[in-house]
């Protein structure tokens, strides 16, 4: 992965993500009119001189330079901009200053449209080139598409890829790392009677060469205060489907045995959480199993993951039903 492509969003700065593709102003870096109007061959590339050029440039708004999809506004002498810069231009045209009213250039959005352009994670690896809607559309599934901060106690806006997000939550959010694939645990409550949505906690381990986020939390679950304990995988679906994991619990001669498999991390904590996708301990086992008094929670959780036979098919049917 090339670390230096890793953007770190904050959701309230976001505005331009959707239009940026500096693959295209590397390419095409400049619309202002050069003398004699025909672009020279400056260190752009083979490809440089081509039709499509020439309809990259019209497609790039006059005002921020980024490139323009639907709708496309002109005024009404027929000066373009994009539907960003339309909001923030207070209905002046900023051309040639007249009044900007509401004209869609439909010419241009049909040519937007048609275009095939690269995916957005173009820069971390995607080669999916396609036309703008189906563009979109890709980019909502994308796997080359940055990971969410798995962090699940605030609103953690951090996105990337997941060596980076290995880091913030080591650094950022504090959270311990263990190296190994099989774990120890106990997660101590001095007051187990208060249940609240926000009580949880988070370990990241490091096995096989991949991360896997184990979370443990306490919430209701209908009227009845519960533990639950889950463990996510660092990356795509389709190979959190190559891993298994278990998780114990127990004390006095019974335990709970949980056996699954971890959950991609593009899954939400709350998702997971929400679909009982884990080891639920409902809060009177939980008292049980921590002993003495009951005023205490103490809870000693072990687990393992492994790794299960690869699938020569490709890893796309689920591994307890197939072994
Ligand atoms: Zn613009
Ligand atoms: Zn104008
Ligand atoms: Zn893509
Ligand atoms: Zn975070």
């Amino acid at each position: 992965m090339d670390l230096e492509s890793i953007e770190c969003v904050s959701s309230s700065d976001g505005m331009d993500e959707d239009e940026i593709h500096p693959h295209h102003h590397s390419e095409f870096p400049s619309t202002k009119p050069r003398n004699g109007g025909a672009n020279n061959n400056n260190s752009v590339g083979p490809n440089a001189i081509t039709p499509a050029t020439s309809v990259h440039e019209l497609l790039e708004c006059p005002v921020c330079t980024n490139s323009m999809y639907p709708p496309i506004h002109q005024c009404h002498n027929g000066h373009t901009l994009c539907s960003t810069c339309k909001t923030r231009v207070h209905n002046r045209c900023p051309t040639c200053r007249q009044e900007l009213g509401d004209i869609r250039c439909l010419a241009l959005e049909k040519v937007a449209e048609s275009l095939e352009l690269p995916c957005k994670y173009y820069s971390l690896g995607c080669p999916e080139i396609s036309p703008y809607y189906s563009k979109l559309k890709h980019e909502t599934v994308c796997n080359f598409r940055p990971y969410s901060c798995p962090y699940a106690g605030s609103e953690c806006s951090v996105v990337g890829d997941i060596p980076f997000l290995v880091a913030h939550l080591r650094d950022d959010h504090k959270v311990d790392m263990h190296t190994g694939c099989t774990f120890n645990h106990r997660y101590v409550k001095s007051n187990p009677r208060e249940v609240e949505n926000a009580t949880w906690m988070l370990t990241v381990f490091h096995c096989f060469g991949q991360y896997f986020c184990l979370h443990f939390e306490a919430f209701q679950l209908g009227m009845a205060p519960v533990y639950m304990a889950f463990l996510r995988f660092m990356g795509d679906e389709n190979e959190a489907r190559n891993y298994s994991y278990s998780l114990e619990v127990g004390a006095n001669g019974r335990k709970l045995i949980w056996e699954g498999t971890p959950r991609s991390v593009r899954d939400s904590h709350r998702k997971v959480r929400d679909s009982h996708d884990g080891l639920i301990i409902q809060r009177n086992m939980a008292l049980f199993f921590s002993g003495g008094d009951r005023k205490e929670l103490k809870l000693r959780v072990t687990g393992r993951i492994w790794k299960e036979q690869q699938n020569p098919d490709g890893g796309v049917c689920i591994p307890n039903l197939c072994s």
